[in-house]
């Protein structure tokens, strides 16, 4: 099973690829179903990142980070950002 630490450096390609996340599989189970999220301060663009699978339901949350340019966002408080988050089993 993938740590957290190669969960994170999925999410760094994701984001510096523009944030498309189905064309890469996941690192715990493979499948084509990770999604990441950013839910951040509409103004300064920092908030956490969440990012997760939707087939094995594994994933992690990340704070204090900085959406990078071009990505979309959820705004803090937006009753959006949460919907269809699933229960996430976290790697912390
Ligand atoms: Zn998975």
């Amino acid at each position: 099973m993938a740590n957290r630490k190669i969960w994170l450096k999925v999410l760094t390609v994701i984001a510096e690829g523009g944030g498309e996340a189905l064309r890469t599989p996941c690192p715990d189970c493979g499948q084509f179903q990770l999604e990441l999220r950013y839910i951040v301060d509409a103004e300064s663009r920092i908030g956490h990142a969440l990012f997760w699978c939707n087939e094995c339901l594994h994933g992690v949350t990340v704070s204090r980070v900085r959406a990078p340019k071009g990505i979309p966002t959820y705004t803090f408080g937006e009753p959006a950002a949460m919907e269809g988050v699933p229960n996430l089993i976290r790697h912390e």
